[in-house]
């Protein structure tokens, strides 16, 4: 029995989770889930996120807009973030980053992701970033506003993870690495500075091998762990220990 698995990237909010939200999270710690920071994607959400962290002691809340939701945004939406950081159980702003995937126009995505980028350090609080097929615009303002980041689902090769560690910033990993065509996690999970390195989920997405495609939840994290500490001559039970310190250490809990 596996413990201490601290799941620093979720999406406990998603429509997924409908039938039986409460169920499976209720469930968690018996699985050994120590922690999870649920991550929002706009402001809608964002309170329902906070609402489930006052409902279980093990999930914390991160605030922020995700560069996919970027339509009717508010004009004082930074004021509304920065209110709802506020919130005891709220540790950090995100997710937020850059989305060159999908077609949505990059000066407003820009413009957002740096008033967020901001924002975390107006108010001393980490930030977690998505990049997504953008790693050259994320990283000019990385080294721009020297945050302190969690580049959440790391995507990039060798090299840009160790200018993430140049930079001070933290690097999260999930289901990907099981994945057959997953190289550049690999590679970047044999070799990263094992106290820069936390583990995540992106539940309800990115289902490790042999769950691809299927809904995830924090304790399949289980099968990353697994195939890291099997790269690093590590027990999965050391890393789980080793990423939950990190995690706590970068969300200051
Ligand atoms: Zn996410």
């Amino acid at each position: 029995m596996f413990q201490n698995i601290f799941d620093s990237h979720a999406h406990y909010d998603d429509g997924w989770f409908d039938a039986d939200r409460d169920a499976l999270l209720a469930s968690l710690p018996e699985k050994g889930v120590c922690g999870v920071v649920n991550n929002s994607v706009d402001l809608e959400n964002a309170k329902r996120v906070i609402a489930l962290a006052e409902q279980y002691d093990f999930i914390y809340a991160a605030v922020g807009i995700h560069p996919e939701n970027l339509e009717n945004l508010p004009g004082d939406y930074l004021l509304q973030i920065a209110e709802l950081t506020k919130h005891p159980k709220v540790v950090a702003i995100g997710e937020t980053g850059l989305d060159y995937h999908w077609d949505i126009p990059k000066p407003d995505q820009l413009r957002v992701f740096e008033e967020q980028l901001q924002l975390s350090i107006d108010l001393n609080m980490p930030i977690v970033v998505h990049d997504r097929e953008a790693h050259g615009d994320t990283f000019d303002l990385l080294r721009k506003y020297k945050p302190n980041a969690l580049v959440h689902c790391f995507s990039g090769s060798v090299e840009l993870m160790r200018e993430a560690m140049r930079l001070g910033c933290y690097i999260s990993l999930g289901g990907v690495v099981t994945f057959k065509n997953a190289r550049h996690s690999v590679e970047v999970a044999s070799e990263i500075p094992l106290d820069r390195l936390l583990l995540e989920t992106d539940a309800p997405y990115m289902a490790p091998v042999p769950f691809r495609g299927k809904r995830c939840d924090s304790s399949m994290i289980l099968y990353a762990a697994e195939k890291i500490a099997s790269l690093r001559g590590i027990t999965a039970q050391e890393l789980l220990d080793i990423t939950a310190d990190n995690a706590k250490r970068f969300y200051r809990i």
